[in-house]
């Protein structure tokens, strides 16, 4: 897919209320959106899908709703006051910020598409050394020598680089101000789940390995916002801790890279959408890092994460809280002797559920050449998987007369119940199948005078836009088993 067709999604996106730009008639904010009446359909589901997954389908993983605001010594003790920050340059003609590593990732793509291959190749490995390192003075070296100019104003005057930390802060309290008040945003959920661990392990009876989830807000002060969705300042993560024996991270972290590949595959939309991608520069806490890249318009990105992230959280918390953040493990080793007390080690997954959507809208918009002759037309589709559809059924009285709605509406007061269910009488029927294709509406059910004998109706398949005659009482039965989550889960 290229970069036209990333448009025509963005566009889509909006004109079917999926997603907005925040405050839009103020003309927006940089890098906050909002979702639509489509957009929040389409973001429940895959959030359920991946809560359901996580914490239905496993024993032995709970899940929680920790606060957004935490104690500011939480940061302290994750390294996230000291380590949380990206180096940053300027250009001093145009004033404007940029990520030292992302000037050089785009000059290294640049090469690439010139095929000067081994240009590209050094110029990654210099980059990479010198982010390791945390050499930024070689970072402003390796943008001198490469030329790299700014894009607004064209020059090659920089500042030095600097780390910019990316978390937002705000003060706490009527009295508030000050350093001594200051409080600050998220930038993972994953903090709220160490803290927890003993609440959550003793409550719960939890028995090592275990897992605590969470979805929820996250904010960061990015400095470049852009690919709409992709890169946002506030957005949502769905995280899971999995607290394991020491010693037994490498094993958790195999099981867990291929697990989430399996649930990224099971949306159906191919296996040559994903691929892995390891870490060579490894965050503060990580002992091993991968990547779960989908093929967007824009090239293979980032969507999830797995980090063995060792148990840096858990024993810094310990440390710092002076609480004693361990498990008692009863179990008998192969001594026979009983693992007793320890700090758990941890296996996280963590994805963005913002470029989850992005992703599937990606994949799942289509656009179809049907019809013959003057009646050609093209269709735009949202082939969702239909359990994430926003809407699964439509039901449309032919006309307004002679008693179709009246049945229109009593079918969907008996299903409204168990699916999102959506009526409309308006326009003709092929203009409202479009506008139901275009939402990603499995079927669609049209009600005619032959319904007013039979107590049939025609059923419209999305995908193949099959219609046949169905009995209103096999409505239900059909669309909940086309609908089930189990075609996700099982
Ligand atoms: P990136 O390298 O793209 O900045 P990251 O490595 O900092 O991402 P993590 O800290 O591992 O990301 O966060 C886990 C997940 O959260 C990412 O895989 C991504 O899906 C999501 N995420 C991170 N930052 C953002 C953001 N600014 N907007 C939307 N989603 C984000």
């Amino acid at each position: 897919m290229s970069e036209e067709v990333f448009k025509k999604v963005v566009s889509h996106a909006k004109e079917y209320g999926f997603v907005f730009p925040s405050s839009e008639i103020y003309e927006g904010l940089g890098a906050v959106y909002d979702y639509g009446q489509n957009g929040a359909e389409l973001k429940n589901n895959l959030r359920q899908y991946w809560w359901k997954s996580m914490v239905q389908m496993h024993e032995n993983i709970v899940g929680i709703d920790a606060a957004i605001f935490m104690h500011p010594k939480v940061w302290k003790a994750s390294g996230h006051i000291d380590g949380f920050s990206d180096p940053m340059i300027d250009n001093k003609d145009s004033k404007k910020r940029y990520r030292a590593d992302q000037l050089l990732e785009d000059k290294i793509e640049r090469y690439n598409k010139d095929g000067k291959t081994q240009k590209a190749e050094e110029l990654q490995a210099a980059m990479d050394q010198a982010l390791l390192d945390n050499n930024l003075a070689e970072l402003k070296n390796l943008i001198e020598k490469h030329e790299i100019a700014c894009p607004v104003s064209g020059t090659r005057t920089w500042t030095d680089v600097r780390q910019f930390n990316l978390m937002f802060s705000t003060e706490m309290g009527a009295m508030a101000g000050g350093e001594a008040d200051k409080v600050y945003l998220r930038p993972e959920t994953a903090q709220g789940i160490f803290v927890n661990f003993l609440n959550v392990q003793k409550t719960g009876r939890m028995k090592v390995p275990f897992g605590i989830a969470q979805t929820g807000k996250a904010f960061r002060n990015e400095i470049i916002a852009r690919q709409f969705i992709m890169r946002m300042r506030e957005f949502e993560q769905m995280e899971m801790q999995f607290f394991v024996r020491p010693g037994t991270q490498k094993e958790w972290y195999a099981y867990w890279k291929e697990a989430r590949m399996k649930w990224h595959h099971k949306l159906g939309f191919g296996p040559e959408k994903y691929r892995f991608h390891d870490h060579v520069k490894l965050a503060h806490y990580a002992d091993a890092a991968v990547d779960i890249e989908f093929d967007f318009p824009f090239g293979f990105k980032e969507m999830e994460g797995i980090h063995s992230r060792t148990d840096f959280d858990l024993r810094n918390h310990g440390e710092l809280s002076g609480k004693k953040l361990q498990y008692f493990d009863a179990e008998l080793d192969e001594n026979g002797k009983a693992y007793g007390n320890y700090i758990p080690y941890v296996i996280e997954t963590s994805i963005g559920l913002d470029r989850l959507f992005l992703a599937t809208m990606c994949a799942a918009y289509k656009e179809e050449e049907v019809g013959e002759g003057d009646k050609k037309d093209t269709r735009v589709v949202l082939a969702l998987p239909p359990a994430l559809a926003p809407i699964k059924l439509a039901v449309f009285p032919l006309t307004k007369r002679d008693g179709l709605p009246e049945i229109a509406r009593n079918i969907i007061d008996d299903l409204k119940f168990d699916f999102n269910c959506f009526y409309e009488e308006k326009d003709a029927i092929g203009k409202r199948y479009r506008r139901q294709d275009a939402l990603g509406t499995p079927f669609c059910i049209t009600i005619d005078h032959e319904s007013l004998t039979t107590n049939t109706v025609t059923i419209r398949y999305r995908d193949t836009m099959v219609q046949e005659r169905i009995g209103i009482d096999q409505i239900k039965a059909l669309v909940s088993e086309a609908v089930s989550w189990k075609n996700l889960l099982a």
